[in-house]
């Protein structure tokens, strides 16, 4: 079975798990969290980052140390994960849910930038900004509505934006998920960073045990030490592993453009290839060719199924291009350490699939 997602865990990986095994047995002070908060801060070109125990942590801490709660709205992209919706709950916020764009060549199904104007109101709070699929959002555009940004990065992490600089240094704050099946591993964990001193002390405070004197809540949402060995470990391989990336995505492209019935992405290095995704042709629909996929034994996906207005049951005519990318759209495993056979087999069963 090829696998849609798999994480790239070498050799090198364990010894460092190992090694920390052996410091805790020799009762060795250590302190690996904060060394990948100093390394992950620094990769992004954020000033403060704090390692926390998921993505959905990282988003419930971000709503909170922006003080968005009970009746305020939070703007998002409909076409997204739905650890965002789940935060948003949270804080007993209302999401306002966006359509996106629907650009093949560029795989851009990124929040439509141009639609967020119509949805800001007095209790607007935040705008929640998905970079999907390894492809920035249109960042400049949605900071001049001048409402606070969280910049959700998961999919794109190492991506950049047209300026050079790194997804996540653009938001009030931002988070990535590093959950084993995104672009760097904790096996499960995330991170919260901002530039923010007040966001920052009052991340610190939601996380903190035993404040003196008054009483408030916190938050046991902490990394943990071994995931944070593991982490840090990728974070230092993480240009090679987005290399992998797109070497893989140069092979699946190859293979494919031979085909007139698929549209291929075609696009620039600000980007990572977290997915690759096509189009396929409309006597087929991405569920019929994820389905038939198992009987080849490969895991193929639909990018985002359901989007978050198919839960909460709004009109599909207002998301019009999220409902066509649900339809059209599928994802080809593209993961680091794909070999070059599995790529070729995957690629022919696809287009037996839809031919
Ligand atoms: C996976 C994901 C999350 C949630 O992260 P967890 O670590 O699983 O809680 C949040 N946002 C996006 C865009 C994701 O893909």
């Amino acid at each position: 079975m090829i696998r849609l997602v798999k994480p790239h865990i070498i050799d090198t990986d364990k010894e460092a798990i190992n090694r920390y095994l052996k410091k805790i047995m020799d009762n060795e002070n250590i302190d690996p969290i904060s060394n990948f908060q100093n390394n992950f801060s620094k990769y992004i070109g954020v000033k403060y980052c704090n390692a926390v125990n998921s993505g959905s942590s990282a988003l419930h801490l971000a709503l909170l140390s922006l003080k968005v709660g009970s009746g305020d709205e939070v703007i998002c992209s409909t076409h997204t994960c739905v650890a965002i919706l789940n935060a948003i709950s949270y804080v007993g916020a209302v999401p306002n849910l966006v359509d996106i764009k629907y650009d093949v060549i560029n795989m851009n199904f990124n929040i439509d930038a141009d639609k967020i104007a119509n949805e800001i109101n007095d209790k607007t709070k935040a705008i929640i900004v998905p970079h999907m699929f390894g492809v920035p959002a249109n960042i400049e555009k949605i900071k001049r509505y001048n409402i606070p940004i969280i910049e959700d990065g998961t999919l794109s992490l190492g991506a950049k934006f047209s300026n050079g600089e790194l997804v996540g240094s653009a938001g009030d704050v931002s988070i990535f998920s590093l959950h084993k099946s995104k672009v760097i591993s904790a096996d499960v964990g995330g991170v919260i960073l901002t530039n923010n001193e007040r966001y920052k002390t009052e991340i610190d405070s939601l996380l903190s045990y035993g404040n003196v004197g008054k009483y408030t809540v916190n938050y046991n949402y902490t990394m943990g030490e071994l995931n944070a060995v593991l982490v840090n470990e990728q974070l230092k391989r993480i240009d090679e592993l987005i290399k992998m990336r797109k070497e893989n995505a140069d092979k699946i492209t190859k293979i494919l453009i031979k085909n007139k019935n698929i549209s291929l992405p075609d696009i620039s290095n600000n980007h990572i290839y977290f997915r690759y995704l096509v189009e396929i042709p409309e006597n087929i629909t991405a569920e019929q060719v994820v389905k038939k996929g198992y009987e080849y034994e490969i895991e193929f996906g639909r990018g985002v199924y359901p989007a978050l207005h198919n839960y909460l049951g709004l009109d599909k005519k207002i998301y019009t291009n999220s409902e066509k990318a649900q339809k059209r759209i599928v994802s080809i495993p593209v993961y680091p350490g794909l070999k070059e056979k599995e790529i070729e087999v995957m690629c022919k069963a696809l287009l037996n699939i839809i031919s």
